[in-house]
């Protein structure tokens, strides 16, 4: 829950390896253990009493917290330059953590309208059921966001690189729009990662991810994590009373007054994992933390076959269009330049000319490529948005979104890249045969 090792100004690549961990102190190894155990014995009654009080910081019961996924969650702080992280079961689970401390029945948030399909479900369709109101709006047009804005208006959220369609997101505009709203923006920052992106630096005051994706790195495990960067000042106004009002299951103890800038932190565990549940598995956060420390040198690897598939792609008779920020003529080209660091994601969509049926052709005629709904793993995947993960939307909302009928998506991974393009090639040909 809190930052302990190792000290901020190692570079990213040492703290992706080492931060949040240290040789285990009983018995010396090196790797981070597998704590697969639900409960901690208390030192004595008044140990027990203090840390149920939350006067004092330790193991109760993994529901709230355990030591393995503590190691990834001080990890994900570090490198996302936050102050406290929350990991749980799933990235949806953290987007719901995320809204809990902020939202009371009858609030809103705005939201981009380009975002992984899912979460535009969860918050149009079943945050509803707790009295909770998304307003989508265009967020390359500020005015649009302004204008969603009501008294009711609790949050900003947007992707930094915006699923599925290399849209990046102009962090820092936005961030200014929350500023001047006295509202926190929260990034899903799943496909960026943060070694390309790093939203708090750009304004954002929580970040987001589903673990499930590159930070994993293997299709492996399941899980999410809700960055806070302990900036935002939750005391200023009234609009945040369950993380600045009394709270009588602790006493009245006002989690704001008592815990600073890790409020947010302390009252995801305490409130938010005790009475949701959504734990992460100890498991999972050991092939996460394992996931992580190559993620510089895989996303490396994927950013650069991703560039040379997409400039393949763009060049092809089959192809009508290919949205990847990497290519000079991208829309987001300059937007990536600033926010990625000159390094674009391997994720992508692009159009096959021929529409829907031809889309879905080309996704069945691939053999490396799996077809399968996931990104941000080592393998190369490939998706038909429209019949698949954006099924559930409407049209309106598809197209939006950027997963119109002739849209496919892909997630480039580590193979060898000449590999790759060879079997889109043939793919293409025999979806056009
Ligand atoms: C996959 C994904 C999610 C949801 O995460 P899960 O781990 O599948 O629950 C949220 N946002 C983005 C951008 C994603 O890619």
């Amino acid at each position: 829950m809190t930052r302990r090792t190792p000290a901020p100004e190692y570079g990213f690549e040492t703290r992706m390896v080492h931060a949040g961990t240290q040789p285990e102190p009983v018995t010396g190894a090196r790797q981070t253990p597998i704590f697969q155990n639900t409960s901690y014995v208390f030192h004595n009654a008044d140990d027990a009493a203090s840390l149920f009080n939350l006067q004092s910081f330790g193991f109760i019961y993994s529901r709230l917290s355990n030591p393995t996924v503590a190691v990834l969650e001080e990890r994900l702080a570090s490198l996302e330059g936050g102050r406290g992280t929350t990991c749980c079961a799933s990235g949806h689970s953290a987007q719901l953590l995320a809204f809990f401390p902020l939202l009371d029945p009858g609030d809103r948030f705005v939201a981009s309208n380009r975002l992984y399909g899912g979460s535009v479900t969860q918050f149009s369709k079943t945050f509803r059921k707790f009295d909770w109101h998304c307003d989508f709006a265009d967020f390359d047009d500020p005015a649009a966001i302004r204008a969603a804005i009501t008294p009711r208006t609790k949050a900003i959220f947007c992707e930094s690189l915006a699923n599925p369609g290399g849209v990046v997101t102009d962090i820092e505009a936005v961030s200014a729009i929350a500023r001047e709203a006295g509202l926190p923006l929260i990034v899903d920052n799943t496909m960026a990662t943060p070694y390309l992106c790093r939203p708090i630096e750009w304004g954002a005051d929580i970040v987001v991810h589903s673990t499930t994706k590159f930070l994993s790195g293997n299709g492996t495990s399941m899980g999410g994590a809700v960055v806070d960067s302990g900036l935002f000042n939750w005391g200023a106004s009234d609009k945040f009373p369950g993380l600045s009002a009394p709270e009588p299951a602790y006493k009245d103890l006002s989690f704001y007054e008592s815990f600073g800038d890790m409020a947010f932190t302390v009252h995801s565990h305490a409130v938010g994992l005790r009475d949701l549940g959504p734990t992460m598995a100890p498991m999972n956060a050991f092939q996460t933390i394992l996931g992580i420390e190559s993620l510089a040198l895989r996303m490396d690897r994927h950013c650069e076959n991703a560039m040379k598939v997409a400039e393949f792609l763009a060049s092809h008779e089959r192809v009508a269009w290919v949205s990847y920020p990497g290519l000079s003529d991208s829309r987001y080209h300059a937007l990536a330049q600033k926010y990625l660091g000159g390094r674009f994601g391997s994720v992508f969509t692009f159009g096959v000319k021929g529409g829907y049926e031809a889309g879905l052709r080309t996704v069945e005629a691939c053999d490396l490529f799996s077809h399968l709904a996931n990104i941000g793993d080592a393998r190369s995947l490939i998706l038909h948005p429209a019949s698949t993960t954006h099924r559930q939307l409407t049209d309106e909302q598809r197209e939006a979104a950027g997963a119109g009928d002739d849209v496919i998506r892909l997630s480039i991974g580590v193979e060898t890249a000449d590999d790759l393009i060879r079997d889109l090639d043939r793919a293409l040909e025999a979806a056009a045969a």
